[in-house]
């Protein structure tokens, strides 16, 4: 099996961001993923399309046991999450790109551990929720092409597929939410499980409801348009292939890799390859 050290876990790639590509379809307890193997700033990267080739997934329906297992099988060790996300803070606007270090689960009936179905269960620390090492090696590279990008921000990631409602987007504000999205959990989550480095890269394409008279997916004025027509694909994009190229293969600056010591109990499951003590 191929081997890549660096994941990006996003809706589309383009051809001038991953190059070389070619499909790998990785078996994994949970079923099939298609990953696209290629190479992102000159470095062997697996990208995982997380809604499907044609976005014929919503967030709700994605196989995370899957996709996320077969990134490790790979031999992923930094994942970078993009998502497109709206605001919930009206100091954070349309435009702006939040590297996020901390989240509110809002999400209803998804799993909340890789390990459910096995004969034991995990603890895992969640202080930092996000790396601190890739966080920063994002901000380093994303403030050099741009002066819109907020160091700092709380995701709430919200079930969907629906938008929210105007109450609930108060409610998110209320309790310290900044961005709002569906797809983070429980990526985030079984990425820990499986002691592999986290980051959120979430270029801000919306207002939540309420904050603005609509929210529009496609058409004139819509979310897609700002993340299209307005650059901000482009922008992302140059952004990730910098971070990529710039990430440290030295872990020992983040605690990601032995996430699982100290909060194990009961009997390792076949396929977790790591002794735990
Ligand atoms: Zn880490």
């Amino acid at each position: 099996m191929s081997k890549a050290p660096i994941g990006l876990i996003t809706s589309a790639a383009s051809e001038n961001l991953l190059k070389d590509r070619r499909v790998e379809v990785v078996s994994t307890p949970w079923g099939e993923a298609s990953i696209l193997l290629g190479t992102i700033g000159g470095r062997e990267a697996a990208v995982q399309l997380r809604y499907g080739a044609g976005l014929t997934t919503p967030s709700h329906k994605i196989n995370y046991h899957a996709n996320l297992f077969a990134l490790h099988e790979l031999g992923v060790e930094s994942i970078i999450s993009q998502n497109a996300i709206g605001s919930v803070n009206p100091a954070i606007r349309p435009g702006d790109i939040v590297i996020s270090n901390d989240f509110l689960d809002k999400t209803k009936s998804r799993a909340q551990s890789l390990f459910d179905e096995s004969e034991c269960w995990v603890r895992v620390d969640f202080t930092d929720p996000f790396c601190p090492r890739l966080r920063q090696d994002l901000i380093t590279s994303a403030t050099r092409f741009s002066n819109r990008i907020i160091e700092r921000g709380t995701f709430v990631c919200t079930e969907g597929p629906r938008f929210e409602t105007p109450a609930e987007i108060r409610a998110y504000a209320k309790e310290g939410g900044d961005i709002v999205g569906t797809p983070l959990v429980p990526e985030v989550i079984f990425a820990r499980e499986l002691e592999m480095c986290f980051a959120s890269i979430a270029p801000v394409i919306n207002f939540g409801a309420g904050m603005a008279p609509a929210v529009i997916h496609f058409g004139p004025g819509s979310m897609n348009d700002i993340y299209y027509k307005e650059g901000l694909h482009d922008l992302i994009e140059k952004i990730l292939i910098d971070a990529i190229a710039g990430i440290s293969s030295d872990r020992s600056t983040c605690t990601c890799g032995t996430a699982l010591e100290g909060g194990f109990h009961g009997q390792p499951p076949a396929w977790l390859k790591r002794k735990i003590a």
